[in-house]
């Protein structure tokens, strides 16, 4: 049975929110409780009112999972053809803007620019467009900066598992794929037309980078785009069905939320930072041990306050336009809210009484 199957079950159904009461959480805040049992009271109107002993009880978790350390990579976007239409992106083929994809010479620049920051995991990314950037093209990028990086991580369009299986051969480290909606009336309305559209296709792709062995998946849905309890109580059940079938692969998760872009698509359900910031608490408590993601597309403010309650791992220095590190860069798939430059990120870390992380494997 393949996760698409398993969501059509009815342990999936979405819960009835208003259900969840004062005493729920704090039952779970106590402990004890199966993460799925977990997550939708934390994520439930009731939860937000308990905000700070939710804070505490992840930022114990945090430093007894993960120790006071956040992990620093940064992106690296290869090219900006894509074949599909998403609604909510500044790539979507029918947004007019001059598009190219970097050469041998330019992939090794950029990788210099970002090595030289200091920063050690790179997140390679494309557009959706396997006619541009296809496979062979994407390993040629992995073995022209595999010296410089002690991590290499993918962020593409669906691949086949045994491409999945070559690239984890020749280096890849981890893919970040997400579904952005779970819910597939609203993922049909967002994606009408392209390879995205397929629905089951993509959600099934995260169990097919875990077939292929490569060591990390990093999932998620893009906040601001659906009901955000129903995505996240979804993706939470993504999240166990994976760690339950895929032992041997590390499981994370992202939190991005949806920023302005070219052609502007204002958020059919805006996440404020309050909801922001009992999501993460949520995920912290709910599933102690997992990865948790946060890129610069929130301020430096917020991001700031937020180490120490869950975070794992922060984008840093990002640029989000292909040649973006070398001065030769053009449209963004998405505005940045943190322009600080590693260095600053690394320092704030520290201010904080925290370990800025480059490397965290060998
Ligand atoms: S979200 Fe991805 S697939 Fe959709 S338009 Fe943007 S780059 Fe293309």
């Amino acid at each position: 049975m393949s996760f698409f199957d398993y969501l059509s079950q009815p342990g999936c159904a979405v819960p009835d929110w208003e259900r969840f009461d004062q005493r729920q959480v704090e039952a779970v805040l106590a402990g004890g409780q199966d993460s799925l049992a977990a997550m939708p009271v934390l994520l439930s109107p009731a939860a937000g009112d308990w905000l700070e002993a939710m804070a505490q009880r992840a930022s114990q978790e945090t430093a007894r999972q993960f120790g006071r350390v956040i992990l620093l990579y940064s992106p690296l976007y290869l090219a900006d053809y894509c074949d599909n239409v998403c609604l909510y992106c500044g790539f979507n083929v029918k947004n007019p803007f001059p598009r190219r994809r970097l050469s041998a010479e330019e992939i090794v620049r950029e990788g210099q620019a970002i090595a030289a920051t200091g920063v050690e995991h790179l997140l390679l990314l494309t557009g959706e467009s396997r006619r541009h950037a296809d496979v062979a093209y994407i390993l040629e990028a992995m073995t022209l900066v595999r010296d410089l990086f002690a991590s290499l991580c993918l962020e593409v369009y669906p691949l086949e598992e045994k491409e999945y299986r070559l690239l984890a051969d020749q280096g890849l480290d981890g893919v970040t794929i997400y579904q952005e909606v779970y819910d597939p009336v609203v993922y049909r309305h967002l994606h009408p037309a392209g390879p995205k559209a397929d629905y089951r296709r993509r959600l099934e792709t995260p169990e097919r980078v875990c077939r292929a062995r490569v060591r990390t998946v990093n999932i998620g849905a893009l906040l601001g785009l659906n009901d955000w309890r129903r995505e996240m109580n979804f993706l939470a059940h993504h999240v166990k069905w994976l760690q339950e079938n895929f032992p041997d692969t590390e499981i994370s998760v992202s939190v991005p939320r949806l920023q302005s872009h070219l052609g502007n698509f204002p958020a059919p359900a805006p996440v404020s930072d309050r909801e922001l910031v009992q999501i993460i608490l949520a995920w912290r408590i709910a599933f102690p041990w997992i990865g948790l993601t946060l890129s610069t597309r929130e301020r430096a403010s917020l991001r700031d306050g937020l180490v120490g309650l869950g975070i794992t791992k922060l984008s840093a220095g990002s640029r989000t336009d292909v040649g973006g590190y070398t001065g030769s860069g053009g449209t963004r798939q998405f505005d940045m809210a943190d322009h600080r430059s590693v260095a600053q990120i690394r320092q704030m870390i520290i201010n904080k009484g925290y370990q800025p992380i480059f490397r965290d494997w060998t």
